[in-house]
Formats: structure tokens, sequence, C-alpha cells
């Protein structure tokens, strides 16, 4: 005897079939997705808006239908946009609320790439399947430096951050300074996240601080997160990964120490290969940089990074070596100097010493009155050609 049921079901799989034979047919597709791109689009305009980019600054937008086999026969519209940025807003923010968006439709962010000028942010379901392709403008970024002011760019980056339980209430004194400043967090402390939490929460730049091998390691210890030349790949590849997820929103790398390993040239292509394998299984975190602190004069990080074309910029100048005012202000005419020879100048501070915070509040006008701007380390990070 038949089975109701089933003589139901197996017409109803007939009527499917039939429909999308039928769609194939007539449109060369199995799958339909016009309407769930233009669901998402409505809702990529709002978190734009949301986070501060409203419709004027919408500078042009695309739309192109895609047929495509991913790998059924599927037909969607991809929505490509460019968006001014102003610089007031933190990019990492705007992509964040755009991932979680897309949640409920199952988009995510696919790519992140940074060029000079702009980045380019994919969104859609798998890496052939691009949906929203959103390019932000961010004015004239990273490429000519010294264009940005008139005498030039100039980036402080303050080291050492998260070793001090101090740390957090200086910060609030360097925010206080109230220009952009880069700070290098180090990784693995109790404080690593919260710090970083909180230089984030004031649209500020973080970098990862990473502890490597000295020369001097039984008077030095740079502690249980320090990358040594005697490591293996995994096992570098690993401690990497976990140090970068104790310092969220970082940017890029620098060295903290690393007399050593910096100068060893196996060392360091190990380090950069697996910066980049980080970076590459990282949409929020593409294009991480590598920050040379130049602790040693034989680094070979200009030319591992080169060669294996990681984003790469190098320390100009060490403001506090020695802690007194003097020297510390010393220290900053030559990094004006700097600037004004080749367009822009680099320079570390610590937040532990007790005289930097007076030298930089003391001299910050002088810049400004040259017309040499504050930028965040990114702006004059040198991208692989
Ligand atoms: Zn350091």
């Amino acid at each position: 005897m038949k089975n109701p049921v089933k003589t139901i079901l197996g017409l109803g799989i007939l009527a499917v079939l039939c429909f999308y034979g039928w769609r194939y047919q007539t449109q060369g597709i199995l799958f339909d997705e016009s309407g769930i791109s233009g669901q998402f689009e409505t809702i990529l305009d709002d978190v734009l808006d949301r986070n501060g980019v409203g419709e004027s600054d919408v500078l042009k937008t695309q739309r192109r239908e895609i047929k495509k086999d991913v790998p059924l026969p599927t037909l969607w519209i991809e929505t490509e946009r460019s968006v001014r940025l102003s610089p007031t807003i933190v990019l990492n923010d705007i992509i964040q609320a755009l991932e979680r968006s897309g949640i409920p439709l199952k988009m995510k962010v696919l790519s992140r790439n940074s060029r000079s000028g702009s980045t380019i942010v994919e969104l859609g379901k798998k890496k052939n399947q691009v949906f929203q392709r959103i390019i932000f403008l961010t004015s004239g970024k990273k490429q000519s430096p010294s264009a940005q002011g008139r005498g030039g760019a100039v980036t402080i980056v303050i080291d050492d951050l998260a070793g001090r339980l101090s740390d957090i209430e200086n910060l609030e004194k360097f925010f206080a300074l109230n220009v952009p400043i880069t700070y290098a967090v180090l990784p693995q402390e109790k404080m690593s996240r919260a710090i970083s939490e909180k230089i984030h929460a004031n649209g500020q730049e973080i970098i990862l601080h990473q502890p490597m091998e000295p020369e001097d390691i039984q008077h030095n210890d740079p502690g249980g997160a320090t990358l040594l030349v005697s490591m293996s790949e995994p096992e570098i590849q690993s401690r990497l990964k976990k140090n970068l997820q104790s310092v969220p929103y970082a940017l890029g790398i620098s060295n903290h120490m690393g007399s050593r390993f910096t100068a060893d040239e196996k060392a360091m292509k190990i380090f950069l290969n697996s910066l980049k394998a980080f970076s590459k299984s990282n949409p929020l975190r593409e294009d991480l940089f590598f920050f040379d602190s130049r602790t040693s004069p034989k680094s070979v990080a200009r030319k591992t990074s080169l060669s294996l074309r990681v984003p790469y910029q190098v320390n100009d100048i060490f403001l506090d070596d020695q802690d007194d005012l003097a020297t510390i202000k010393k220290q900053i005419q030559q990094l004006k100097k700097e600037v004004r020879r080749k367009g822009h100048g680099i320079a570390i501070g610590h937040i532990q010493r007790g005289h930097l915070l007076q030298a930089l509040s003391e001299t910050i006008p002088e810049f400004h009155k040259e017309g040499i701007e504050f930028v965040p380390l990114s702006q004059l990070i040198r991208s692989p050609q």
C-alpha cells in the first residue's frame, strides 16, 4: 500500500526541483540572493550612519549583478561605495560594527586591505561571494607624510605600557597632551587588556610591544611572553598569537628589548612570517606592521620586512634613556631636526619616566608653531610596494 505522506513529500520535492529547473533554464541560476543583498545594504547604511558617516560622505555608489557558481549558480548584487572618513572616526570601530551587523544574515568581513590613502573592506558570505565593498578614503594617509602638516609629521610612541599598576593613571596625563600618540602595550600582563581597551576608548592607536631576546638575557630577562632565537616556528607562532590576543586593537608590533633577536635573520624571518600568517587569518588585523624600536645597530628588520613584504617603519630616536628634563628636551630638538630633514620623525619615550611628560607638554607648542603635525604611527608606515 502506498504511504500518503511519502507521496506528498515526493510531489513536494518534484515541485521544488521543477522550480529550480525552470529558473536554471530561464535565468541560468539556481539561487537568487538579490533580496538579501538589498537587506544587507540597508543594514550597512544604518551602521555607517550611526558611526558618523553621513550621506554626504558617500562619494560614489555602484551596484552590479553577479552570477557565479559559489559553487552552485547564484545571483546577487555587489555594491561598491567610496566613503570619506573624517580623521576623528576610528576605522576599527566601524569595521567591528559592520561585522556584528552582518551576523544575522551570515555575512562577515572577508578582507581588509590598506593602501595609501584608503582602506578597502569586503563583506559577504565567503571569499568569492562579496556583497559589499566599502572603500574608506582616509585623507592622504601613508602616502606623503611631509604633505600632512606644512612642516611635516611627527609620531611619538610611548613604550612599556601594562608593566606597572601606575600606568593606567599616567595614561590619563598623556591623553591630556591632546595630540595623537601611539601606545606600545606589553602582552600577557594583568593589565594588558584593560589598558588596551582604555587607549582604544580614547581614540588613540595601539601596538603590541613584543618582548624579544636581548644580548644580555641573564641580566635583562624580558619574561614569559618573550620570543627567543632558539624557538621553533610553531613556538614563535603560538606565542605571538597569544600575545596579540592579549592586546586587542593592536595595529602593529614593536620590539621590547630584542637586541639579539632583531639582529638574527633566521629568527626575524620566522617572526615576520608568523605575523603575516596571523594577519591573513584575521580580517580585523590585516596589514599588521612591524615597527623596529632599533635596540641594536645590527637589526635586520628593515631588510627582512622588505623581502617578506611586511609594512615597516623604524624608530629615529629614544627620548628618555636619560631621565632628566634638559636631556629629554635636547632629544626632542633632535627629533624636530629629523622632521625638518626628511619630512617626518618618530621617537620613543617610556610611560614610567618622570620627566618625559613635562618635556613634551613644554615642547609640543613649538611643533605646532612650525606646522609639524602629530600623527599616529600607522600613518608613517611604509607599505610594501
Ligand atoms: Zn620596551
